[in-house]
């Protein structure tokens, strides 16, 4: 089922250009107001986490819902047009996440994933994210 709007979906076909992405500013901001010093993208890691912090062993990824197809989101729904296409690119998408986030746990870092939708109460995500890091430091 195709529950993204146009202006959803075109929103979804921007953020995979890459870095800097909105979803991912609103967690740096978020993080750095509560005091909590990161570095981004760091390319010797796996999967180039959106945010490493090192002082707490931890990496941030911040995944939108289609792309990572987030369990039992809505919008993480499939679009109707070229089924196939889509679910073997979705499912590469994933497998390269499950990948990843094993690696980066085997290499002693925890891993924590905010999805897109999360953010749309940002405060809850704030609370979790504070909590989880404070718990590892
Ligand atoms: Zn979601």
């Amino acid at each position: 089922m195709d529950v993204l709007t146009s202006e959803q979906r075109s929103r979804n076909m921007a953020a995979i250009k890459g870095v800097n992405t909105r979803p991912e500013l609103v967690v740096r901001r978020m993080l750095h107001s509560r005091g909590f010093r990161f570095r981004l993208h760091r390319k010797d890691l796996p999967g180039r986490p959106d945010i490493v912090l090192p002082k707490y062993k931890s990496v941030v990824f911040v995944n939108g819902c289609f792309w990572h197809q987030h369990a039992g989101c809505k919008f993480a729904g499939k679009p109707i047009s070229r089924e196939e296409y889509w679910n073997s690119k979705l499912a590469r998408n994933m497998a390269r996440d499950a990948d990843n986030i094993s690696k980066l746990t085997e290499l002693g870092w925890r891993v924590i994933v905010v999805w897109e939708c999360e953010l749309r109460d940002a405060d809850t995500v704030a609370t979790r994210l504070a909590n989880c890091l404070k718990q590892c430091a």
